[in-house]
């Protein structure tokens, strides 16, 4: 058995692996995008917040008076390595991007939705609010990639039909 704070210090792990792994992959799309300035640029912003949100993931675990856990973060980074690679591969790089982080996005939401009842329940206010706030940008991200995608598909397939254009990146 767990009680109420283990629970809830659980998914603030899971969420604070989380971030990490969102920045290793934020950073990695952005630093390969080279013809897609509008959806690197709203990629460039979600990789500030995505630091805030790590910070204030930080302070939350902390403030229930545990630490970072290395392992998981270590985890987090490996998998996201991994999908950065394996992204390099395909030569619609910049849809399949864009297709995994609208995933990732209502992943995050998901897993914020799950905290900030978890923190209800465990009268934890603050962290309540924090998660609150990062839902929003959580939801905000993903509604934009979601209306984005159209464009950004548009986009790969016009520059994929012309001649000496890239349009993977
Ligand atoms: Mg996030
Ligand atoms: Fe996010």
């Amino acid at each position: 058995m767990a009680t109420r704070t283990e629970n809830l210090m659980d998914w603030l792990r899971d969420a604070y692996a989380m971030e990490q792994q969102a920045e290793t992959m934020l950073k990695g799309q952005s630093s390969r995008l080279e013809h897609y300035p509008l959806l690197k640029a709203r990629i460039d912003q979600h990789l500030e917040e995505t630091l805030g949100q790590q910070a204030q993931v930080k302070a939350c675990i902390e403030r229930l008076g545990e630490s970072t856990s290395v392992a998981k973060e270590l985890l987090g980074k490996v998998a996201a390595v991994g999908q950065a690679a394996g992204g390099a591969l395909m030569t619609d790089e910049v849809v399949k991007g864009a297709v995994a982080s609208y995933a990732f996005e209502n992943t995050e939401a998901g897993l914020y939705t799950v905290i900030i009842e978890a923190a209800s329940i465990a009268g934890d206010l603050e962290t309540k609010q924090v998660c609150e706030a990062i839902l929003k940008e959580e939801l905000a991200m993903a509604q934009w990639l979601f209306e984005h995608l159209p464009a950004v598909t548009r986009a790969f397939m016009e520059r994929s039909e012309t001649p000496g254009e890239t349009a993977r990146r």
